[in-house]
This record gives structure tokens, sequence and C-alpha cells, in this order.
């Protein structure tokens, strides 16, 4: 059973350390409590690594990566430090993505706004929380290079395997997104770089659709036929 402890370096810095998952992994984990991370937050990152580990059998090295939600942690290993530092990738919204940071602030702001727009969409279930390389479904029509002007995300289904179970519609009701032909597959990421408002609504539970208009979000919960403005999307 993991413990977890809190350490304040010479310079004043604090990180959350586990207590205990050395003795399966052979070294602890720690995560630094920068940019607004909490020590409760930091603790959600590290008992999830713990439980991976435990669930797994898995052995976590320096260097090593792991998803954690939308984002991916990796684990560094710095000088006379005999506990592995945890860093996030810089920019989780970008397709070309591979610089690492310190800390894991995107990645916890991240998990919490998509249980946040949950909670606030009066939604009672919280769904997988899809990483940045899992797949959508969507329609050819939305062009890779022009503007998109609507975007009708469906969850279709839930998560197997690396589709995220969403489906991404032009909002044309005559077109035939049945026809395999019109439609393709895509990383999230490429979604998210094109516009990050979506990457919050990314948890919201199976058969609930949102529209993405330029100017607003509309939710639209399982089985309800009115859809309700979301409008906490456009202050975030
Ligand atoms: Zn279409």
């Amino acid at each position: 059973m993991t413990q977890f402890r809190l350490e304040t370096r010479a310079d004043g810095l604090q990180r959350v350390v586990t207590d205990g998952l050395a003795a399966q992994n052979g070294r602890e984990c720690a995560l630094e409590l920068m940019d607004g991370v909490t020590a409760d937050n930091a603790e959600r990152v590290l008992r999830y690594i713990s439980d991976y580990l435990t669930a797994s059998g898995q052995k976590i090295m320096a260097g090593e990566t792991m998803r954690y939600g939308w984002s991916t942690l990796r684990f560094a290993q710095d000088n006379n430090d005999p506990a592995l530092s945890i860093e996030e990738l810089e920019e989780p919204f970008a397709t070309a993505s591979d610089t690492f940071r310190r800390g894991a602030a995107k990645a916890i702001a991240i998990l919490r706004a998509q249980d946040e727009t949950v909670r606030r969409n009066g939604l009672s279930t919280i769904a997988h929380h899809p990483h940045r390389s899992e797949r959508a479904v969507i329609c050819r029509r939305l062009s890779p290079t022009a503007t998109w002007k609507v975007l009708v995300f469906d969850r279709i289904k839930a998560r197997q395997a690396e589709q995220s179970g969403w489906f991404v519609g032009c909002g044309s009701s005559t077109h035939n997104h049945n026809d395999v032909a019109e439609l393709a597959s895509l990383h999230l990421v490429y979604l998210s770089e094109r516009d990050p408002r979506i990457v919050p609504y990314l948890a919201l539970p199976e058969d609930t659709r949102v529209v993405f208009e330029p100017s607003k979000v509309i939710v639209f919960a399982p089985g309800v036929q009115a859809g309700q403005v979301d409008n906490a999307a456009l202050r975030a």
C-alpha cells in the first residue's frame, strides 16, 4: 500500500513523494508542487501511477512515459535523488508536441476541466478521459485546411482499444454519415490543435452530443431533444 509524504527542498520547493512504491518499482516517484498544483492534486496523480504499476506488475524507469488522461507524463532521474520526478508534455494540444516540462499542472488542469464540464452540464456520469492519441471518426467534409463553421460531436459508444468513441460530423442533415466512404479516422490531437475548446468536453458520457459553433457550445444530454448553451465555455 503506497503512502504519500510532503517534502520541502533546501530551496523551498515542495513535492509529494510516494512512500512504499519502491518495494515494487525499485524507486519512489515524486511530483513537485508548482504552477498551482496542490498536495491533493499531486496525490491523485501519484496514486494513479501507483495503482497502475500495482495492477500491471510493470516497473517504471527514467525516461519512460505513461498516459495520464489527455496528456503524457515522463519520469526523470535527477542526480543524487532516489526518487523519479514527474514531467509532462509542454504543449498537450499540439500534434508535434514531444518536449516535456517539470510537473503535471497542465495534465491535471485538463482532467479537472473535463470533470467540471460533465458536472456543469448536469450529467451524472464521467466517462473515460481519452488520451490525445485516441481516435475519432470524422466526416470527410471537415477539411483539414479549411475553416470549420460547425462541429457536431456525438459520443456514439463507449471507448474500445484506441477509439475514443467520438464521432465528429459536419452538421449537415442531408449528408449521409452512414456511408463509410464519407468518413475518416483521426487522432483527437488533430482536433484539439484546430480548436482547443473541444478538449474539456471529451469525458462526456455515451449518447451525449456537443455542437461547437463559432460563438457558442451547445450540449445535448443523453436522451434529451433540446440542447443547452454552455455559457461557461465562453468564459473559459
Ligand atoms: Zn458530414
